[in-house]
């Protein structure tokens, strides 16, 4: 890495260093220290505040990234990561330069058999933990009900079975558990009246397709930045339609796992940022063909006479995060990683008002992506712990 940076740039592979040095102090503190860690009380966001003012924690992930380096394309490579969570690079607090050194530390893993073989393998987990897993059978509504001194939480599903728990752990989008799901709670209510306001990350359309040649000099991931950044990050982000250009992230693979398509195959898919449906209002059902026609266009760079090799493609656009994932405005990532809505200020794992109701996922502390929902599933579970032995 050095090394290539140094044949840009001399300098720049000098302030790349010290830009590491900096992303491994930010991921001893931001990660190692807090990731796990519940922010439940005001004080708990007291107590790591100097750590926070010290690590200029109120820089933006760009404008951290462009102290240290100076080549434009460079301060891009340094700085996209936010992205990986839902964040803008010039409005997402430094703190997310700690997913640069994370790669670093462990490398960047794929599960053999595709994300799936690690949801079975959680599923698998869970279930010799004791657990009951019941598909396609999610909540329509939970009510509140006094039991003697208590209160349980009254589950109808979509079956109109009724059942009722002592606890609720719900990985359901934060803002869908409050408006939809606790419909009848006015402190629900209340909550996504809050949420409503806060800032929620961008969404994507991901176009999955297969090819009846195999790609193998492509790498498993590439990033393909378009021409422009900031301009195409402020219209993502803060504008009102859907820009023409686009970067992308495409993911291949069979490259590393000949399994997931048939010999002499490939299988990949591509996203693209886009902006979120409460910002653009895009008629995807009318655009989504052709949007993914001229992303498999751009692609061919990557991967020659791509349009004339596809034989199988899906696609799914905001309008699926919002419909079959009951996401908040179609947005991928949930609300926004910024300072200003992250740990004490992001929704709690545990509902201070609503007793025994529990928040886990991307919505919760500390925010999206693998590490970071299972990490708000261990914070959760510590607090569920520490008041019910
Ligand atoms: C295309 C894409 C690629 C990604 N790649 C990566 C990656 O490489 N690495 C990484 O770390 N992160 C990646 N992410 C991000 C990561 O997948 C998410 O941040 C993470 O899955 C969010 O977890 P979650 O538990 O909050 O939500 P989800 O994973 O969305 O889980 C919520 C679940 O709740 C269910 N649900 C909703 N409502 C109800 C209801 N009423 N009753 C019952 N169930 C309900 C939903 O069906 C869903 O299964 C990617 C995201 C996308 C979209």
């Amino acid at each position: 890495m050095v090394k290539q940076i140094a044949e840009r740039s001399q300098s720049d592979a000098d302030g790349y260093q010290r830009f590491f040095e900096y992303a491994k102090k930010v991921f001893a503190k931001g990660y190692t220290e807090l990731a796990d860690r519940p922010f439940g009380r005001f004080s708990d966001m007291v107590a790591v505040s100097p750590s926070l003012i010290k690590l200029r924690a109120d820089r933006s992930v760009y404008k951290t990234v462009a102290k240290y380096v100076k080549d434009d394309h460079l301060r891009q490579a340094l700085s996209f990561h936010s992205l990986l969570v839902g964040g803008n690079p010039f409005q997402t607090s430094s703190i997310y330069t700690l997913i640069h050194y994370l790669e670093r530390e462990w490398g960047v893993h794929f599960p053999k058999g595709g994300t799936h073989a690690l949801v079975r393998t959680l599923v698998k987990l869970f279930e010799e933990l004791g657990g009951e897993l019941r598909l396609s059978t999610p909540v329509k509504s939970v009510e509140l009900v006094q039991d003697g001194t208590s209160k349980k939480h009254r589950i109808t599903d979509s079956k109109d079975g009724v059942e009722e728990f002592d606890l609720v752990v719900s990985n359901a989008d934060v803002h869908h558990t409050y408006k939809k799901l606790y419909s009848s709670s006015k402190v629900a209510q209340k909550r996504a009246k809050k949420l409503e306001k806060m800032d929620w990350s961008m969404s994507l359309f991901v176009l999955y397709f297969g090819t009846d040649i195999a790609y193998d000099d492509v790498a498993h991931h590439t990033i393909l930045f378009g021409p422009r950044y900031k301009g195409l990050l402020d219209e993502i982000f803060k504008g009102k339609s859907l820009p023409d250009d686009f970067s992308l992230y495409l993911h291949v693979p069979t490259v590393t796992d000949k399994s997931l398509a048939p010999e002499g195959c490939s299988a990949a898919y591509v996203l693209a940022p886009v902006p979120h449906l409460g910002r653009a209002d895009v008629d995807w059902d009318e655009i989504a063909e052709e949007y993914g026609d001229r992303i498999i266009e751009a692609l061919e760079v990557e991967m020659p006479d791509l349009r004339n090799h596809i034989v199988t493609r899906r696609h799914i656009t905001p309008k699926t995060f919002e419909s079959e994932l009951a996401a908040f405005k179609g947005s991928a990532f949930s609300v926004a990683p910024k300072l200003t809505q992250s740990a004490y200020f992001r929704p709690s794992n545990e509902d201070s008002g609503i007793p025994g109701l529990y928040l886990v996922g991307a919505g919760t502390h500390p925010g999206a992506g693998l590490p970071g929902v299972l990490n708000s599933a261990k914070a959760t579970v510590d607090l569920i712990l520490s008041k019910y032995e």
